[in-house]
């Protein structure tokens, strides 16, 4: 870990600041995982004095009446500073330069290390990673840029932005997040994976049936319906979190545990599958139910916009192991709850002995109340012969009731500030997942040939009516409804 190291906070006055990126910091701070000597200096156009920084740097922070939180809260705001300068004038990096230089120079060793974290829009991701190359880079010790997405539009806006960042920051000096790489269940896939001899043997299209990864969200867009229209529920969701799940879930055993070798592993599966097909998708948009309203109903999504809000799409792996195995991806916003799972299915066991036995499933809860279960078939206890579904389960606030689950942010920061590429997505990742999601979004947005209708659901529902059909479809079977949790265990 390098000690003397500057945090850099650009788009400081925005929300995934506020929100994530200061609350994240100081959280590692008051765990003791920020380098000793660490400084964040907030930048942005925003003019404000130190006090109004400090505030809006500690408003979505928690706890804060208790008296140990405060101490360390007036700590961290103690080597917090604010800069304010525009994003495309060479005078103000240079204004914001030696402000990094004088808290330098305080520094004991010779070293001045500067992490850039740019919590900005696209449009001025390039404008600002150029000035900051030009202007602001540290000749002695390293340079890190952390950017968030979205990386592009397409595969040509993704490539035309890739081009643009590259020819001032190198890949190593580059740490692009998706935050579902720092959620604890994404990043336990590969120790789940390939530290269980027990589960190797079954991972593959001769055990398994189907895989569905979903994301539901139970609510709508609740007037930032502008800002989702231009992306979508694909873009939002499926180009980027699910499809990075999606090739932890399925690639090969790396060599190690290094950044490179599990990212070459995640490149080579997604190049194994082919753009999403039309028949394979599924669109759906809200509407209003139940007293809440419909998304056409926001005021700030244009009148009769057709940009899905739900998605299924089946993506297939042309590869020895996946062959013909149907990974079902599926998101939807103003749902009937909030869940991120993966569920795998395996393939019904050899009947003759059996008639209609539920199929094993083995279900990867990433959130909300992280679990691992697999559902098995076991006598029905007593008298009884007959099978019945139960499950074997690993309800993490049960099993681990003293853990601490870092969040996504915190996780990634520190990777960042430790130099560990393995949860960033990669360049050439990036290319491949929009080869593979282009074609649709072209088709959806009316590029090539007439725009599909999504298909409306109510606010509140599972989806759209043709879902379970769509899944069946697949050769999904779901368990016998006898089935059931006693819920009473979940925290
Ligand atoms: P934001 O609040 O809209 O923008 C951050 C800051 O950038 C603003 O405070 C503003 O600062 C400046 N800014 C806003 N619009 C600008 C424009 N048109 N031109 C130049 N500067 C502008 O954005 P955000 O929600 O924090 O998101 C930042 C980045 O993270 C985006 O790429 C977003 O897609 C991504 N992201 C956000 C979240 C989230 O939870 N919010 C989650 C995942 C990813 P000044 O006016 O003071 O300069
Ligand atoms: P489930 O809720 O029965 O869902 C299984 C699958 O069936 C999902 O793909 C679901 O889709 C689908 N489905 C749900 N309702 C449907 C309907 N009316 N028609 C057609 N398809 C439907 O999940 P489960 O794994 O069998 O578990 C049952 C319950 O026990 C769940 O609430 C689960 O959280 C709980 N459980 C919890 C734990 C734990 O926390 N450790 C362990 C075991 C079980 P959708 O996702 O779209 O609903």
């Amino acid at each position: 870990l390098k000690e003397d190291t500057i945090i850099v906070v650009l788009g400081a006055s925005g929300d995934l600041a506020q929100k994530k990126t200061f609350p994240a910091l100081f959280t590692l701070y008051r765990q003791g995982y920020l380098p000793k000597d660490v400084h964040i200096v907030g930048y942005a156009r925003t003019k404000m004095d130190l006090a109004e920084f400090h505030r809006r740097q500690t408003v979505h922070i928690k706890g804060a009446d208790n008296p140990e939180i405060k101490k360390k809260l007036d700590e961290f705001t103690g080597f917090s500073s604010y800069v304010a300068g525009a994003y495309d004038q060479d005078a103000s990096f240079q204004a914001l330069t030696k402000h990094l230089e004088e808290i330098e120079a305080k520094y004991t060793s010779k070293d001045a290390n500067r992490i850039f974290y740019m919590a900005l829009p696209p449009s001025v991701f390039t404008t600002v990673a150029t000035h900051l190359r030009n202007n602001s880079y540290s000749t002695k010790g390293h340079n890190r840029l952390i950017i968030e997405k979205p990386f592009g539009k397409d595969l040509q806006s993704c490539r035309e932005m890739m081009t643009a960042l590259k020819a001032v920051w190198t890949e190593d000096e580059t740490y692009r997040i998706d935050h579902y790489l720092g959620k604890e269940m994404v990043k336990n896939l590969l120790v789940l994976r390939f530290g269980n001899a027990a589960l190797t043997p079954s991972w593959d299209k001769n055990s398994i049936s189907n895989v569905q990864i979903t994301f539901k969200e139970p609510f709508g867009t609740e007037g930032r319906g502008g800002y989702f229209d231009e992306f979508g529920i694909i873009r939002d969701v499926l180009q980027n979190h699910l499809l990075q799940v999606l090739s932890i879930l399925t690639m090969e055993r790396p060599v190690s545990f290094s950044a490179e070798d599990i990212r070459d592993e995640k490149v080579k599966v997604l190049r194994a599958i082919p753009p999403v097909a039309q028949e394979d998708t599924l669109l759906g948009q809200y509407v209003g139910a139940n007293g809440k309203p419909g998304y056409l109903e926001d005021d700030t999504v244009p009148k009769g916009s057709h940009c899905p809000t739900f998605a299924a799409t089946t993506l297939w792996i042309h590869n020895p192991r996946w062959e013909g195995v149907p990974f079902i991806l599926r998101a939807g916003k103003a749902l009937n709850e909030a869940k991120v799972e993966i569920r795998i299915q395996y393939k019904d066991v050899t009947q003759g002995i059996f008639k209609d036995i539920s199929r094993n499933e083995l279900v990867i809860r990433i959130q909300p109340n992280e679990a691992i279960y697999i559902k098995l078939n076991l006598k029905t206890p007593g008298m009884e012969t007959r099978a019945m579904p139960t499950e074997m389960d690993l309800t993490y606030k049960r099993r681990f009731t003293d853990a601490v689950i870092p969040e996504a942010y915190e996780a990634l920061i520190l990777d960042a500030i430790h130099g560990d590429h393995s949860n960033f997505v990669r360049d050439d990742e990036l290319d491949v997942a929009w080869k593979i999601w282009t074609p649709i979004l072209h088709w959806i947005e009316g590029k090539s040939g007439p725009a599909p209708i999504p298909e409306p659901y109510p606010y509140g529902s599972r989806g759209p009516k043709p879902l379970d059909q769509f899944i069946d479809r697949y050769g999904y079977k779901r368990t016998d409804r006898s089935y059931s949790w006693p819920v009473t265990n979940v925290a």
